[in-house]
């Protein structure tokens, strides 16, 4: 048997106190009508007193030009809104009781508007508020594991300098800036250390490690923070300077081949003396592919060897040819 409309309007009313989320009305002028259960309680303003009071006297710290636009539109329009938490991450300043927030301070609330209508007039607005903390963590969590991973794809491991992949795009998206706007001219220095072996043979691999680690760090502070450096392979590096000329290309390498034999590297109780050969090259005017100019800069490396290593060649027209 189904109830009678008292019975019925008092289920209805029940359900709406009790629902696992909140939900309040107002009217045209703003003043709560209904307030259930989950808002007193998130809220601490009991049924009684939100009752009839002006929604943004009881909340001081309510949106108001954004909320009041938002009721407006309802009630004009008379059809239903809804702000995501991705957008607005809370309409109210409630706690949450998520151990682990990840930086979540409040309740993350889904909300909706919708008009409630008596013939053709909208006597008052609904609100819901869904509380979707848990979906915001997760999402946080998400977005942060993504970007650790991403961050661990373009380093490498030993020394934290971009690996070679990530150096090579970079390198590629210079050499298309460069199609697109032909003053955009860039260089690319070649490191490798001289008679790296010797090191790892006379005081073992841990120590060519910290070597490596040192020259990485040392590298690294003579460069500017749009310069790429990256590790090229075992004992060689790559540094990409873009909008920079052969010349001051050249200096920053000096820079860095005097900061690495500037002091040995301390390692274990041991010093360790270490020195790097250099090979400097700009990208040239006719150049079809961006490895040209790595290979420029390779063969200008192979000379510094020759030529008795601790030293920086520069690329010249015949040494290119
Ligand atoms: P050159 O002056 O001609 O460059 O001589 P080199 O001894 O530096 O050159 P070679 O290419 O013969 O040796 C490079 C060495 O680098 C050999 C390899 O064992 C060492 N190496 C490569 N990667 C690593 C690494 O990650 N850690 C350590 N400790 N050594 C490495
Ligand atoms: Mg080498
Ligand atoms: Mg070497």
């Amino acid at each position: 048997m189904f109830p009678d409309a008292v019975a019925q309007a008092r289920l209805n009313e029940l359900a709406l106190q009790r629902m696992p989320c909140g939900v309040f009305s107002v009217d045209r002028q703003l003043r709560v009508m209904m307030w259930n259960d989950f808002m007193a309680e998130r809220s601490g303003i009991s049924v009684e007193c939100a009752l009839g009071e002006p929604l943004f006297d009881l909340f001081s710290g309510l949106p108001g030009d954004w909320l009041r636009n938002k009721f407006e539109a309802v009630f004009l329009l008379k059809i239903s809104t809804f702000t995501s938490w991705e957008h607005r991450p809370y309409l109210f300043q409630f706690t949450h009781d998520r151990p682990i927030t990840g930086g979540i301070d409040w309740m993350q609330q889904d909300c909706t508007f919708v008009p409630l209508t008596e013939g053709v007039d909208v006597i008052a607005v609904c609100v819901t508020i869904i509380d979707v903390t848990d979906l915001a963590i997760a999402q946080r969590a998400r977005e942060e594991a993504v970007k650790a991973l991403r961050e661990v794809s373009i380093r490498d491991g030993l020394t934290g300098l971009f690996n070679r992949r990530h150096a090579e795009e970079r390198l590629s998206h210079e050499f298309a800036c460069r199609q697109r706007r032909p003053i955009a001219s860039f260089s690319v220095l070649l490191l490798d250390l001289d008679h790296f072996k010797q090191v790892n043979d006379s005081y073992g691999h841990p120590a060519g490690d910290a070597v490596l680690k040192a020259v990485a760090e040392r590298a690294s502070r003579c460069l500017r923070p749009d310069d790429v450096l990256g590790r090229f392979g075992g004992e060689e590096f790559i540094v990409v300077l873009p909008g920079t000329e052969l010349v001051d290309a050249a200096a920053v390498g000096e820079r860095i081949r005097r900061a690495i034999e500037a002091e040995p590297v301390r390692h274990d109780g041991l010093n360790i003396v270490v020195t790097a050969s250099i090979g400097a090259a700009q990208v040239r005017e006719d150049a079809t592919t961006a490895n040209e100019v790595v290979r420029d800069a390779d063969r200008a490396l192979y000379e510094a060897k020759a030529a008795g290593r601790n030293r920086l060649v520069v690329a010249s027209p015949g040494l290119l040819d």
